[in-house]
């Protein structure tokens, strides 16, 4: 990876894995962009930034062109809640833009980057230990982007050869960019109520356990599997990465050992419970520990630890 473009970057994952790319790439040689035209100084300042509509392929091209692009890490997707509402513009968003970039990638040969989520896999997968390769009929529009997805980035990798990667992320906690409307985001916001008042109403049932990873542990399994040995890679799109598994009630409890008094009540919005339930409780990532050496640094205690330190420095 020399040259990097980032697209989406803006995002809750965008906005932290920009910065990591460019302190070991240098800032000059990763290229942040998004649809938005005003972003923090640390995506538009510290190195180049463009902005791109992903369905403006025309764009993309010139972009991939002028900065002489090898690598592009493409975040651009509506989340699993906010394509419920929308799924018609969740379909062309998320594969519209995958296509102009695996079109161009035919000619261009970048390495192409695109996470898929917990979200590919549906009520009918096995949700305990779920495996690499199993049913995958998600009942979200969301996840139907996502599993296509996987199979064109399979398939333009096998027919035209394109460097296709990517992760099958679980809910992703931070504490940059708030999460853009997923079903798993009252894991973050539950740290920022926790401390500005105390309590948190969580709009999931109390045992409605997935797969949950601390944003650190994200940057870094995009990162390794872009760098990993192609000849290792046996699957390339997808790869299941796992590195904590709780529910609503039990991060409560570990958040209430730090924040003496701490309660939590329920408030259950309909359509992401659904969505939930249909989703794994935890993965099976031996494929990626396996392939290129995937093992995250994060457990439920110390990220707790670490979000609530970062969150009260800047919160109270
Ligand atoms: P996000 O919603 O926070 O960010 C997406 C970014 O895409 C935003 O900055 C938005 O402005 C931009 N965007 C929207 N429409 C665009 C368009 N037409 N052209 C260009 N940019 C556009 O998403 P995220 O949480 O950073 O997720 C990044 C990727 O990781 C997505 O593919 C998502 O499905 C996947 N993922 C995320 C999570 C999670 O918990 N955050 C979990 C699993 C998978």
């Amino acid at each position: 990876m020399k040259n990097i473009l980032v697209m989406g970057a803006a995002g809750q994952i965008g906005s932290e894995l920009t910065p990591a790319l460019r302190k070991i790439y240098g800032n000059a040689n990763v290229v942040a962009s998004d649809i938005k035209e005003d972003v923090p100084a640390v995506l538009c300042e510290d190195g180049p930034y463009e902005v791109i509509d992903c369905l403006d392929a025309k764009k993309i091209a010139e972009v991939v062109k002028k900065y002489k692009i090898d690598t592009v890490y493409n975040l651009v997707a509506l989340l699993s809640a906010v394509g419920e509402q929308k799924p018609l513009l969740s379909w062309q968003i998320n594969i519209g833009g995958l296509m102009n970039l695996l079109e161009l990638g035919r000619e261009e040969q970048f390495a192409l980057f695109t996470p898929s989520s917990i979200g590919a896999f549906g009520p009918t997968t096995p949700k305990q230990g779920t495996p690499q390769n199993t049913i995958q009929r998600p009942t979200s529009m969301y996840g139907v982007t996502k599993v296509s997805g996987e199979l064109l980035c399979d398939y333009y990798h096998l027919k035209y050869g394109i460097d296709t990667r990517g992760v099958r992320y679980p809910g992703i906690i931070s504490n940059v960019t708030l999460p853009g409307g997923g079903t798993t985001d009252y894991a973050v916001e539950i740290y920022y109520d926790a401390i500005k008042k105390g309590s948190f109403t969580c709009n999931l049932k109390k045992d409605t356990r997935m797969d949950m990873m601390y944003m650190p542990d994200a940057v870094k399994a995009a990162i390794e599997v872009m760098e990993a040995d192609p000849a290792k890679l046996i699957h390339r799109n997808c790869f299941n990465v796992a590195a904590m598994s709780f529910d609503p009630e039990t991060i409560a409890n570990v958040i209430a050992e730090h924040v003496p008094g701490f309660t939590i009540d329920y408030d259950i919005d309909p359509v992401r419970q659904k969505i939930a339930d249909s989703w794994p409780d935890f993965m099976d990532d031996s494929a990626a520990r396996a392939e290129w050496g995937w093992n995250p640094d994060f457990d439920l205690e110390a990220m707790t630890t670490d979000m609530l330190e970062v969150l009260r420095k800047r919160l109270t």
